[in-house]
């Protein structure tokens, strides 16, 4: 691998599609700085997304790194159900029904007005007048006029074509399904079975819902721990209003810029973007700024000056991640997509632009926060090139990662699923190492091996610290080396 993309600090998400499918896609996509390979169960075939999970695995072993997989859940998203595609013309009265009516009915409504089908049963009694109803990422809008009691009349405001199985927003209506849909229920069955890194949660409302999750998660794998990582993708008011809760509650948290800029005044969203961030940091939550990102890569070789200033921004947020969405599942050039993503990411995080950390520790007071506090300024102040350690859970080195410290956090780990779910946390290598082995020895073994991968070099100076471990064992500073 370049030694650009061993020293990136901020991870890369890649969602696979028909344009990323195929193992050499993956395998440059990896080499050019992918941590991250992304499932989006709204689309796909059982079949594809096993297949294709399967591949991503076998090349990251292959390459000897450690590539995260999520399996993105739907989520409680209304969705066209059009027999045939229908164009909408401003000022069109177009009348809107569910699944629940009748196609007697519904060829009535026809034989006055164009009609819009919903897929979602009962969501007609939520919509009153004046509601905002936006198809295909607000791409098309209508405006509610009047409501009868099987359908709504609604005035377009922005056409374009309607088609079959688009999104459709509805930003003030409760939408009567509960979070986890039964599509998601089988989904999560079937993500859970292929062992995913991390599960990610879309139009999560509350708490609660993460809360649920966990639990079918728990009571599906028989057992409370090692679990996927939850990621609440804050996407609609309902999340913005519960923040702090869902973020106590969840383990890593999405920026979904798409739908939340639907739902939301989209000029509102690049505020929350950066208030998120921070408060992510905050609850020691890894977070992913998502969604157009390089958005005309989709087509074009090279990105738009506002895309990179775009990325460039999310690196100087601090963000864990960034995300390619269409750019790598149908685009036309995804690897160069995350080949410029890293690149973009190198550059800003050697500038002094992302040196400016604000201290953002809840507890402060805590051993452990005082403890990567002082590695941190300690590491900063020797110089050194790295920090490494070890770690069970990931925790410690999410502690160390918090303060985005200008160095390297190594980490040895014995645990798999730590070693994984580190794909996602900003500036962590981690190496696996067999769990008969001492801590110690690890991190013995983890500066050879890291030399061996050049990321270390004779006479470098490293700061090491031993992570705690679930049964008690506390955080300790070890000292400094040069190897
Ligand atoms: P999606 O989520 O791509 O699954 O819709 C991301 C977003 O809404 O930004
Ligand atoms: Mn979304």
């Amino acid at each position: 691998m370049k030694k650009e993309i061993i020293n990136k600090r901020t991870k890369i998400i890649a969602t696979i599609g028909p344009a990323s499918e195929s193992s050499q896609v993956i395998e440059e996509m990896i080499e050019s700085g992918l941590n991250v390979a992304r499932f989006n169960f709204s689309h796909g075939e059982y079949s594809w997304h096993e297949r294709v999970m399967k591949n991503v695995r076998e090349i990251g072993k292959k390459l000897n790194t450690n590539i995260g997989i999520i399996a993105d859940l739907q989520g409680p998203r209304v969705r066209t159900l059009m027999s045939e595609e229908l164009e909408i013309l401003e000022g069109d009265v177009v009348r809107i029904c569910d699944i629940n009516s009748s196609d007697e009915y519904i060829d009535e409504l026809k034989k006055e007005n164009k009609v819009i089908i919903l897929d979602c049963p009962k969501i007609i009694k939520n919509i009153e007048i004046g509601y905002e109803i936006l198809v295909e990422d607000g791409l098309m809008v209508l405006n509610v006029l009047d409501k009868h009691d099987e359908h709504i009349l609604t005035e377009v405001i922005a056409g374009g074509v309607v088609k079959n199985h688009k999104g459709v927003n509805i930003p003030d209506a409760i939408i009567p399904l509960s979070t986890l849909t039964k599509k998601d229920l089988k989904d999560l069955k079937f993500a859970l079975e292929q062992n995913v890194d991390f599960v990610a949660f879309s139009f999560v409302r509350t708490a609660e819902d993460v809360i649920d999750l966990r639990n079918r998660m728990k009571q599906q794998l028989g057992r409370d721990d090692n679990l996927p990582k939850i990621i609440a993708k804050i996407e609609c008011k309902k999340a913005l209003e519960n923040l702090d809760a869902i973020l106590r509650e969840v383990d890593v948290v999405m920026v979904a810029r798409g739908d939340l800029g639907i739902e939301v005044n989209p000029v509102h969203v690049t505020l929350f973007q950066k208030d998120i961030i921070l408060k992510c940091r905050k609850y020691l939550r890894p977070v992913i700024v998502a969604t157009q990102m390089l958005a005309s890569m989709e087509f074009n070789p090279r990105p738009t000056r506002a895309e990179i200033a775009d990325v460039t921004n999310s690196v100087i947020d601090l963000t864990d991640a960034t995300m390619l969405s269409a750019e790598s599942t149908v685009g036309k050039y995804p690897i160069e997509a995350v080949s410029i993503m890293s690149h973009i990411s190198t550059e800003t995080e050697a500038s002094t632009y992302d040196d400016l950390v604000t201290d953002v520790s809840m507890d402060m007071n805590s051993e452990e926060s005082k403890i990567a506090k002082s590695t941190y300024k300690f590491a900063k102040e020797m110089e050194a090139k790295a920090i490494v350690m070890y770690s069970e859970t990931g925790f410690t080195a999410r502690l160390l990662s918090q303060q985005r410290p200008q160095r390297m956090i190594l980490v040895a780990t014995d645990n798999i699923v730590t070693y994984r779910q580190l794909s996602l946390v900003w500036g962590v290598t981690p190496f696996l190492y067999s769990p008969d082995k001492l801590r110690r020895d690890c991190l013995e073994q983890l500066v050879l091996d890291a030399k061996d991968k050049k990321i270390l070099l004779t006479d470098d100076l490293v700061v090491s610290v031993l992570g705690s471990t679930k049964n008690g064992k506390k955080l300790k500073l070890l000292g400094t080396k040069i190897i």
